[in-house]
Order: structure tokens, then C-alpha cells, then sequence
């Protein structure tokens, strides 16, 4: 058992923000290759029609695939409720649906105001509920928005606990724009879990735009958030400056809470060579970590495992 769920979203958040379309072959090896580092939970991909974004065409295919990965947890982004019908047809763990706290977000972004799309998630749940499939709701931009700039906490607060009625079942708290910062997690997290209740409240899906994305988790950490979404390499995310990355990157989180003595049950060793199929399928993509460039620790095995003996 791991202590804290790493959540890959790169085969997802990473391959829709890019133009490049992945091979279908390298996205098997890649969720295949993660999967036997011991990552336990990959977003595959995306049920958005095809014309939109074609870099996710092949989600099906995906689901299909990585179910037959004993002990993965296969699950998948739905914008609507057409799409959780897919994602249920195809056989999915779990599903997840953006819900921007933006309503200009919303609007702008899937042509839905905050009251369209509640309506679209009281669909989509009762779809994920007849199948068995575990329904999820992500906060998007609860944290500040590119539109409209600060999002009112007490927005977030009101919209979660109307997509609890409706029939979420889980929620993220998403920095879809990086402006999160480690004040701003912790109170909002306490204000969300004392809304809809502590245990509806378990992930965080940050990015690292402006550098705060571990420093965010630790905050999270210290609120009782045990899974966190990350993208190997930091690949996606809509970077918005040249040099920055988008997503928090996965090698890097795994160091951290490795090292601080919680375990996630992933071979950062293993994970590190994933990248390769990456560079290999996406030559000149730029990705990105700061493990991957200066290497681990050369104590890195002593010192994850002095601080698992310490923590126990
Ligand atoms: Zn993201």
C-alpha cells in the first residue's frame, strides 16, 4: 500500500496541449513502462470528439489497453455527458469532468455557463453511477483565472457543494492556470472539505508555471490530500512563458515524497527511463524536471529509506 496516489495525467493533459499527435504504439509502451515503475492510477486520455482534439482519438484503444495491466487504475477526462457515456462503454475505472469555477472560463472554454454545465454533470454521474464507474469532478482554475483573475473562494466553496448534490463523488481542487500559491492551498482546501466533507476532497492537480507547484503539494500534504495529479516530464499543462513548465513533473514529485519518507510505491530509477520513450516519439518537444537534469541525490536510496524508518 502507498501512502500518497500519484495520478499520471501526461497521456491526457500533456498529449492534448500539444499540436503533435503521439503514435498510438508509443502511448501503449509509455503507459505500460510507467505502470511497471509502479505508478498505480493513468489518465489515458480523453472522450472529446475527435475533431476537437484528435490527439486523444485513440482513447478507446487506450482503455482497452491498460485494463489489461493488472492493479492500474485506468481513468479518463469527459467534458459532457455524451462523453461518459463513452468512457463508460469503454470499460473506464474511473471518470472525471472539468467544472470550470470561472464561469467566463466555462463559457469561453466549453460554451457553458456554470448552471449548463451542472446540468451535464448530474447526466454524467448518473451515467458513471449505472456503470459502476467511479465519478470524479474537477475544480478547474479554482485558484485564480486568466480572465477574470482571482476566483472568489467562496465561488469554489458553492460550486462544489452544488456538483455533490449533483452527484460527484470525489473532487479535485485544479490550478489549471499556476497561480496557486501554498497559503492560498491550504485555506482552500479547509474551506472545501469543510464543505462537502473531509474525505470527498483527495486530489490536488497543480502545475508549476511559477515554480510553486511542490511547494503547493507540501501545503496539500499538510491539509490530508493524498493524491496528486502529475505529468511526466511536465509535458502540457499551456505553458504560458518559453522556459516554463506547465504541469508538475512527476519525476520530481516522486523524489520529494520519496525522500520525505512517504511512500508511493513508485522506482523513481524506472520512472526516470520512461522518459526516453517520450523524447523518442516526440523529438524536440520540450520536457522538463529538475531530477531528471541534476540526477538524484547520490544518497537518494539511503535517504528515502532513513525517512521511511523515521516516519514509522
Ligand atoms: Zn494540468
Amino acid at each position: 500500500m502507498s501512502d500518497i496516489l500519484i495520478s499520471e495525467v501526461g497521456p491526457r493533459d500533456g498529449l492534448q496541449s500539444i499540436d503533435r499527435i503521439m503514435p498510438l504504439d508509443a502511448k501503449k509502451r509509455w503507459i505500460a513502462a510507467e505502470a511497471a515503475a509502479g505508478v498505480k492510477e493513468i489518465e489515458v486520455g480523453s472522450f472529446v470528439p475527435p475533431k476537437l482534439l484528435p490527439q486523444m482519438a485513440d482513447t478507446a484503444e487506450l482503455v482497452a489497453f491498460a485494463k489489461g495491466i493488472a492493479g492500474l487504475n485506468v481513468v479518463t477526462l469527459v467534458p459532457n455527458a455524451k462523453g461518459a457515456e463513452f468512457a463508460a462503454q469503454a470499460g473506464v475505472d474511473g471518470m472525471s469532468i472539468p467544472f470550470s469555477m470561472s464561469e467566463t472560463h466555462s463559457i469561453k472554454n466549453v460554451r457553458k455557463d456554470h448552471k449548463a454545465m451542472l446540468a451535464e454533470i448530474t447526466a454524467s454521474a448518473k451515467i458513471a453511477r449505472e456503470h459502476g464507474v467511479h465519478f470524479a469532478v474537477g475544480l478547474s482554475t479554482a485558484f485564480g483565472c486568466t480572465m477574470e483573475g482571482a476566483v472568489a473562494e467562496d465561488q469554489v466553496v458553492r460550486l462544489a457543494v452544488q456538483a455533490a448534490e449533483a452527484g460527484a463523488q470525489e473532487f479535485s481542487l485544479s490550478d489549471t492556470t499556476g497561480y496557486a500559491d501554498p497559503a492560498q492551498v491550504r485555506r482552500l482546501t479547509r474551506k472545501v472539505k469543510a464543505a462537502v466533507g473531509d474525505d470527498m476532497l483527495t486530489t490536488l492537480h497543480l502545475h508549476n508555471t511559477r515554480g510553486l507547484g511542490l511547494a503547493n503539494v507540501v501545503a496539500g500534504l499538510e491539509e490530508g490530500i493524498t493524491t496528486f495529479d502529475a505529468s511526466l516530464g511536465g509535458l502540457g499543462g499551456c505553458p504560458f512563458a518559453p522556459g516554463a513548465s506547465g504541469n508538475l513533473v512527476t519525476e520530481d514529485l516522486v523524489l520529494m515524497l520519496n525522500c520525505m519518507g512517504l511512500n508511493t510505491g513508485i522506482d523513481l530509477d524506472a520512472l526516470l527511463n520512461v522518459r526516453s520513450i517520450l523524447e523518442e516519439a516526440l523529438p524536440g518537444e520540450p520536457i522538463y524536471g529538475f531530477t531528471p537534469d541534476a540526477g538524484p541525490m547520490l544518497d537518494y536510496a539511503e535517504r528515502a529509506e532513513r525517512a521511511v524508518r523515521s516516519a514509522t
